[in-house]
């Protein structure tokens, strides 16, 4: 279908029956959405992985069962309780309860992947009966028969074509006649079973649906209006941007800016589907555009910040005029599969930052690790720091930026500088407890006097 829109509703903006209206509102007032991702309703995922645990009590399996059934009957009951929704509705929670019951749910990955697609699953049919009763013709599809995935259980990687040829045979066909009402987050291995893309995977499968249909945009609806030069919560100065580029928007993701799944961009730059995001709330006010290419690049873009950041020093008297040293440790990290982002060395030593498994769904240091590391060097681990990542364009090329930025801050303490690798970042590392305040000023130097 030409000028083929996906839209995605977030967790929030379809949390209670008012705000699916509200979405509701936006599909009937642009034809060109076709295909509709919906997000588990909020508060939903967090318990289903909840019921995951090993140290869940019976008491606390009833209890989270039950607040998930009360968030799904508020909808249903305003929906007028037609009865094959009910039965629906009821089959869903049924298996749910039955799979959290089961034995081998704690050792099984997949089980737990099972456990966490309910919740996509009531939304989608919940949402799709919401267009319904506004006169839309809307089908709740089951998006595993199209979204194929490898079985990398709680973390699956999408089958780019197997994907396409899916959503060519089941879903293109019918696009004219029909609005899909279908899943963010979860897919299906080979095998048929369950899998999910890790969490927030939502806008990650809609931008993998976009793909397959050639859609011409993607479309992100969620609490915010679009993305800001940086975490509104942070300082009150920040403010909307207009129009970013995808290498800008995959830095801010990245780097904790927590609008998109960080590899929502990654479908989108392959298939050249421009991005728009956007606050279900109020959608008249407008929101980002990512795009790729725009026609303002500033120096300057975006702030964005993460914490729960570990810094890990690494220094080896040996790593004097040896070579290998960088091999070994990289090699060890990545038998783990720790992911690291800084990185700075010295002459005998090197430093590198690690993500914590609460910012996104990364394997967090361990012991073993240490352990491993511990055999040929000497390791030092310092908790307690923030990243902040100031994205823009040219950073390496322009004078004066690494004087402005540090002049700003001239009264903190800097953990660890690292600029040169991106054109589009400049990142350093500070103390937690002066992360907020470091962001207000650097957003105040950057951003105010313009
Ligand atoms: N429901 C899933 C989560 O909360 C996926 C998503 O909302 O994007 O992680
Ligand atoms: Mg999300």
């Amino acid at each position: 279908m030409k000028n083929l829109i996906v839209a995605k509703f977030g967790g929030t903006s379809v949390a209670t029956f008012e705000a699916m209206s509200r979405c509701a509102e936006i599909i009937s007032n642009e034809p060109n959405i076709r295909v509709v991702c919906v997000s588990a309703q909020s508060g939903v995922t967090n318990r289903l992985v909840r019921l995951t645990k090993a140290d869940v009590t019976l008491d606390e399996r009833a209890q989270l069962i039950s607040e998930i059934k009360e968030i799904e009957y508020a909808i249903v009951d305003a929906l007028g309780r037609p009865e094959w929704v009910c039965l629906a509705l009821n089959n869903l929670l049924n298996e749910l309860t039955a799979v959290a019951n089961s034995e081998n749910l704690v050792g099984s990955m997949q089980l737990k992947d099972q456990i966490q697609s309910y919740g996509e699953q009531m939304s989608s049919l919940l949402f799709a009966e919401v267009m319904r009763q506004k006169s839309v013709h809307a089908v709740n599809f089951d998006i595993r028969q199209v979204l194929k995935t490898d079985d990398n259980y709680g973390k699956a990687q999408p089958n780019i074509e197997q994907t396409r040829l899916q959503a060519e045979k089941l879903i293109a066909p019918e696009l004219e006649a029909t609005v899909f009402i279908t899943q963010g987050f979860i897919g299906s291995d080979d095998q048929g079973q369950t899998t999910t893309l890790g969490r927030g995977g939502s806008d990650y499968s809609a931008a993998l649906i976009a793909e397959a249909l050639h859609a011409q945009t993607l479309q992100i609806w969620t609490d915010v209006t679009g993305i800001y030069t940086t975490d509104p919560r942070l300082t009150q100065a920040a403010r909307p941007i207009p129009e970013i580029s995808f290498d800008e928007a995959a830095e801010m993701a990245t780097f904790g800016a927590k609008i998109l799944h960080p590899a929502t961009l990654i479908p989108a730059v392959r298939s050249g589907v421009g991005v728009f995001v956007g606050s279900s709330r109020e959608p008249d006010v407008g929101g980002t555009w990512i795009l790729n290419k725009v026609e303002n690049k500033p120096p300057y873009r975006a702030i964005a910040l993460r914490q729960d950041q570990t810094l890990v020093t690494l220094k080896s008297p040996n790593m004097l005029l040896a070579s290998g040293f960088l091999a070994k440790v990289f090699a060890i990290l990545a038998e783990y599969k720790i992911s690291i982002d800084l990185v700075t060395t010295s002459e005998i030593s090197v430093a590198l930052t690690i993500d914590s498994p609460t910012n996104s769904t990364v394997t967090g240091l361990n012991q073993v690790v240490l352990d491993k590391l511990a055999e040929f060097c000497e390791v030092k681990v310092e908790e307690g720091l923030s990243l902040v990542a100031v994205i823009g364009n040219h950073l390496q090329a322009n004078s004066g930026v690494g004087g402005k930025l540090l002049t700003a801050l001239e009264n903190f303490n800097l953990r660890m500088i690292c600029q040169g690798a991106s054109a589009h970042n400049f990142c350093f590392l500070t103390r937690a407890q002066d992360a907020g305040k470091v962001v207000e000023h650097l957003h105040e130097a950057l951003f105010d006097a313009i």
